[in-house]
């Protein structure tokens, strides 16, 4: 009988523990579908990187190239990167294709150094076709496309050790976003000196058949954002996908950029090609077989 007017508490603290547990599975559940939502679209983002990448130079575009005849030719390698890391999630297969493994970078540096060449950035490119600037005999560009976190936490100590220039092109869209790198990195990374920051789109978009505004909008507010963020002009644009179309190129032109990569296979460096800078993608290659794959001849 004693133990009766105990119980009743109990009872009225129920419905509101219930109460409680309800709202924290509610919570909970927001937060995985946030997690989820965000990760598949990281996974989407990637799966688009590889599917959609432009490997081959559209026809009207050639014709134009072939008829140009340009005074400057050099063979000028770019390489192309975008994750560096040691991916975590196995399962994860499109990450890991995108992804060279730190240590391999850092080796493919030393074979580089070893063998002679000395690292420059696509703006030094734009200043020798425009006869300002000589570049060394044996030059290489390494390019990290996108603007991920692992540029900060992975490549740029490497940089650093081996004191190579590199150039980062960002999309500043997607900077602070999970995955990218936050601003203050990024001035960081240009206050390194090592690293040219370059533009890739606002929000990373195919410019390849879209519409004129859009390409616009998208190549000149790149240019703009990460002027206004870091105080230095913004020569050098990368396409995103590597997707480009004679719309693009002029409109990246007139924006002011004196170069642009794509990710046609290929090492030579004119002025028919400035505003679609071939890339060659180094792979684990180190030693001697990323020596030829940089000095063989390619016929984009
Ligand atoms: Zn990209």
């Amino acid at each position: 009988m004693a133990n009766k007017p105990e119980k009743s508490p109990k009872r009225t603290s129920h419905p509101s523990f219930l109460l409680f547990l309800f709202f924290l599975t509610l919570l909970l559940s927001f937060f995985a579908t946030y997690l989820y939502r965000t990760f598949s679209s990281i996974q989407e983002h990637n799966r688009k990187e590889l599917q959609l990448e432009m490997k081959k130079i559209p026809k009207d575009i050639k014709k134009k190239l072939t008829k140009t005849k340009s005074s400057i030719k050099r063979r000028i390698p770019i390489l192309i990167y975008h994750y560096v890391e040691i991916v975590t999630d196995k399962n994860d297969t499109i990450r890991q294709s995108m992804n060279i493994q730190p240590a391999i970078l850092e080796k493919q540096i030393t074979t580089l150094q070893d063998a002679g060449y000395t690292f420059i950035t696509p703006s030094n490119i734009g200043k020798m076709l425009n006869g300002k600037k000589e570049i060394p005999k044996k030059a290489v560009i390494l390019s990290f496309d996108d603007g991920y976190r692992d540029f900060y936490t992975d490549v740029l100590p490497i940089l650093k050790r081996k004191q190579a220039k590199a150039i980062a092109y960002i999309v500043p869209g997607k900077l602070n976003q999970i995955n990218y790198l936050f601003s203050w990195q990024l001035h960081e990374i240009y206050g390194s000196g090592l690293v040219e920051i370059g533009a890739h789109t606002v929000h990373h978009m195919n410019l390849k058949g879209i519409s004129y505004m859009t390409a616009k909008y998208e190549i000149e507010e790149s240019k703009t954002m990460l002027e206004n963020m870091l105080y230095i002009p913004i020569l050098s644009f990368a396409y995103p996908y590597g997707a480009f179309d004679s719309q693009a190129i002029l409109l990246v032109k007139e924006a002011g950029f004196t170069t642009a990569v794509s990710s046609i296979s290929g090492n030579d460096v004119s002025e028919s090609n400035r505003y679609l800078l071939y890339r060659i993608h180094p792979g684990y290659r180190t030693g001697k077989e990323l020596i030829s794959a940089l000095e063989k001849e390619y016929k984009p």
